[in-house]
């Protein structure tokens, strides 16, 4: 994490965080991705969330016999994380396919609540290249707290 330089990924940027912080990030979604809990879709996922203080918490999709029940991989990371007392994210990386996914709807929804935070599409192929995007345009116009009066 000593490593400040910034990230110019096509796609998106967020020079906040820094090229070695987002690499560790992606390793961290495609080791865990062997864990999603994937039997009908065979699709599994990994996400890796960096939290402000540079804790990493990992989530995976777990699906179910009934299946508007499964859980994506990010929303299993942020309901973790928040588990485990962090609320202030910095980037999120996401490896499912073989090209690099962006959260759903939903999970787009979700991330918003904690900030225009940044995206990392990737895949388990460290030769296909990593693409990264600012939430705010993969979700532009987004409802949220100020919506509700918070
Ligand atoms: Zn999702």
């Amino acid at each position: 994490m000593n490593d400040e330089r910034p990230v110019h990924a096509p796609g998106g940027e967020h020079p906040s965080v820094a090229e070695r912080a987002i690499a560790d990030l992606v390793q961290a979604a495609r080791g865990i991705r062997a864990r999603a809990y994937a039997p009908y879709s065979h699709f599994p996922v990994g996400a890796a969330l960096l939290c402000a203080d540079g804790t990493v918490i990992t989530g995976v999709n777990v699906e179910n016999a009934s299946s508007p029940l499964a859980c994506c991989a990010e929303r299993a990371a942020v309901y973790a994380a928040v588990a485990a007392g962090q609320q202030v994210f910095r980037a999120i990386a996401v490896v499912g396919g073989e090209r690099p996914l962006t959260p759903c709807g939903g999970c787009r929804q979700v991330l918003a609540e904690f900030g225009d935070l940044t995206v990392v599409a990737a895949t388990p192929d460290p030769a296909v290249p990593v693409r990264s995007f600012r939430l705010s345009a993969l979700l532009p116009e987004s409802f949220g707290k100020e919506d509700v009066g918070v």
